[in-house]
């Protein structure tokens, strides 16, 4: 080379450690392949003595393959003449093994450069003319060695990259072979699907309804090859029930289908939210069409002059739009109330308040049911502070008092007894009326539940204030309840956790 450059052109020196393995590449794994003893101890001696600690040989090219497999070398150094087998297929296999991630470097006693350039071509990195220099082996060593290292930085850097994505993700990564067992699972799968889920078959988290449906349907997708599918699929995990939406890809290595990765986001909430919000829509145009009704009805009464004549069926009718105007009111009144309430855009506001100011106001509020019904109320409240919102307590217990009420046969008595059990205040409303049957008893804390369909119409109520209850009891951290021995009465609880303690405390 030197003898192209113009005469006098300048040659820095080389440096003094170029020839010495840099200490991040000593450690590097080389395999030479060469028939030739000469050659062999030429180069073992070299890369000892530059620092190299990890080279093995062989003189058979049958061999090279095998030590590929079995040492992964991140140099191949290959002798194109060997007795057993021709070098541009040993350079061919070793390329094909490694995916063309390990340089070759071919050596080779014919200076032909058609020889090189085929060699070359097959995939080698490097050649090597011997007899060769051995500074010049050394420095094509340390470079195709330099570029491995850079190779494998960089793919770790990007591998790195990648997992962070994965890793970090808030979606829900998984990998399953073609049997459906999760071979991967981002920290969002494990966090909601359970730590145990690598090694696990996918479909038995399926709800067991639906399994053969989405077994069939992914054996489909991998049959049909079909690259990506969507579909929201329920799945059951220690004993709860939620929905992902799923986004199935196949994965390919080398051509061939090796399973698939899903990519799912839990969907529970939503589903949960559009199947109340139809209910809503549905309940909701049919309660409040009802009133409207009857109050359109009684007004083309009025309004076609046919009663003139009958003042009192006239007034009748005009009593009667008035009441369900009210009910509608109420309904809408109650509806906004509770929709405040669980979307948690009111704050309660607690704080200390006398427990017989609450139950005073409610009996006042009440008083009218009672005198309508000739109820007897009989009230059992110690003289104590509680830590609650005065007027959603009073809320509470004005909705549970009038319920007893409505509920109660002419003449009855209902009972409200306050007391504090370990520090939480706890209020009962008792009546000896119609009781709720067993059935019943949670559904009537959901919105438009009634025993009896034709209890809201009758006893004027909306169905919507045990709703309120539990969405106000809830918001002070506790819980509310019926018990009922149907035919004989019923018990309303409502327990606030502290709220004595929070008091005295205060
Ligand atoms: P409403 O406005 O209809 O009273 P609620 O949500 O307060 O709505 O109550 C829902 C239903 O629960 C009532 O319509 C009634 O069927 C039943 N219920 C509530 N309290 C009692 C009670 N003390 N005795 C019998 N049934 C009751």
């Amino acid at each position: 080379m030197a003898t192209n450059l113009p005469p006098g052109y300048p040659v820095p020196p080389m440096p003094a450690d170029a020839l010495v393995a840099p200490q991040h590449l000593r450690d590097a794994k080389i395999l030479v392949a060469d028939d030739d003893p000469s050659v062999i101890l030429v180069l073992r001696r070299l890369l000892a003595r530059a620092g190299y600690t990890r080279v093995s040989f062989t003189g058979e090219g049958a061999q090279v393959g095998i030590l590929c497999v079995e040492i992964d070398p991140d140099l191949v150094i290959v002798d194109l003449r060997m007795p057993d087998r021709d070098g541009f297929e040993v350079v061919q296999e070793v390329r094909e093994l490694t995916g063309g991630t390990v340089p070759i470097l071919v050596v080779s006693g014919e200076d032909r450069s058609s020889v090189m350039h085929q060699a070359l071509a097959c995939g080698a990195r490097d050649f090597l003319s011997k007899p060769f220099e051995p500074a010049e082996a050394l420095l094509r060593i340390r470079n195709l060695l330099e570029l491995r290292s850079l190779h494998i930085t960089s793919l770790a850097d990007a591998e790195a990259r990648y997992r962070d994505l994965v890793e970090g993700a808030s979606d829900l990564i998984c990998r399953t072979d073609v049997a459906g067992t999760v071979s991967y699972a981002n920290p969002a799968a494990t966090a909601l699907l359970g730590a145990e889920l690598v090694g696990r078959k996918f479909l038995d988290l399926v709800r067991p309804d639906q399994r053969d449906e989405v077994r069939g349907f992914y054996c489909d997708q991998l049959r049909r090859r079909t690259p990506t599918t969507t579909r929201e699929i329920p799945l059951v995990v220690d004993g709860r029930e939620l929905w992902i939406e799923q986004r199935a890809q196949l994965v390919h290595v080398q051509g061939k289908v090796q399973g698939l990765t899903g990519i799912a986001r839990d969907v529970t909430e939503r589903l949960e939210h559009e199947r109340l919000k139809d209910d809503l829509v549905s309940v909701v145009s049919h309660e409040l069409r009802t009133p409207l009704t009857a109050i359109r009805g009684s007004l083309g009464l009025l309004c076609g002059g046919v009663l003139q004549a009958y003042p009192e069926r006239a007034a009748r009718m005009a009593q009667l739009a008035l009441a369900n105007a009210e009910r509608l009111g109420r309904l809408i009144d109650d509806m906004l109330d509770l929709e405040k309430l669980s979307s948690g855009k009111i704050e309660i506001d607690r704080r200390p308040f006398s427990l017989r100011e609450i139950v005073r106001e409610t009996v006042d509020t009440v008083r009218p049911l009672f005198e309508q019904g000739d109820l007897l109320l009989v009230v059992n409240a110690p003289e104590m502070a509680a830590c609650v919102d005065p007027d959603r307590v009073g809320q509470v217990l004005t909705n549970l008092v009038s319920n007893a009420a409505k509920f109660s046969r002419r003449g009855g008595t209902v009972w409200i007894d306050a007391d504090e059990v370990d520090g939480d205040l706890r209020l009962r409303v008792r009546d000896h009326g119609r009781g709720i049957p067993a059935d019943k008893l949670e559904s009537i804390f959901e919105r438009f539940q009634q025993v009896d369909s034709s209890d809201s119409r009758e006893k004027g109520g909306t169905g919507l204030g045990l709703p309120i209850c539990r969405n106000i009891v809830k918001l002070h951290g506790g819980r509310v309840w019926a018990e009922s021995t149907h035919g004989k009465g019923s018990t309303f609880t409502a327990l606030f956790p502290g709220a004595v303690s929070m008091a005295v405390a205060a």
